[in-house]
């Protein structure tokens, strides 16, 4: 990268969320996910394999399923929010156990502070989220020119 200019895109009113949970957490976000299905609804919704699967399964949510974490849904997310194609990470990664996906899942995160998206990587972080008024809102994004 050669210059620090930065640029305005928009995040669209119907916001791209990808949900993404390690093993441990799938329940958290289960049952985050089931309290505020009718909010979510109004969005699109991105998941690595099995937490889409898990939350598409108990709630009838539609979600656009990538590859397991391990085995590069991560990697897909991080690329997705590269294209300037996801708006929201809601990331519940295990605060105790390690992962072989590891190195995954810190270019996750780290992609997704460059394209500057808000991210929870806990409960009460995606009710903040969820509940902001910028949820169902355009939003001007500051990010590196591309
Ligand atoms: P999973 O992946 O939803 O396929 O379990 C999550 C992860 O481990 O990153």
């Amino acid at each position: 990268m050669t210059s620090n200019e930065m640029i305005n895109i928009e995040s669209p009113a119907t916001k791209r969320i990808a949900l993404v949970a390690h093993d441990n957490m799938k329940r958290e976000m289960l049952e985050w996910a089931t309290e505020h299905k009718d909010e979510l609804k109004r969005h699109t919704l991105i998941a690595t394999g099995s937490t889409g699967q898990l939350i598409a399964d108990s709630t009838g949510l539609t979600i656009e399923r990538m590859r397991s974490g391990p085995l590069g849904g991560d990697q897909q997310i991080g690329a997705r929010i590269s294209e300037a194609g996801i708006d929201v990470l809601l990331f519940f990664w295990d605060p105790l156990e390690p992962q072989p996906h590891d190195p995954d899942i810190r270019a996750l995160l780290r992609i997704a502070v460059v394209w500057n998206i808000p991210v929870a990587c806990n409960r009460a972080s995606a009710d903040f989220i969820l509940s902001s008024p910028l949820i169902g809102a355009t939003y001007q994004r500051r990010v590196p020119k591309y």
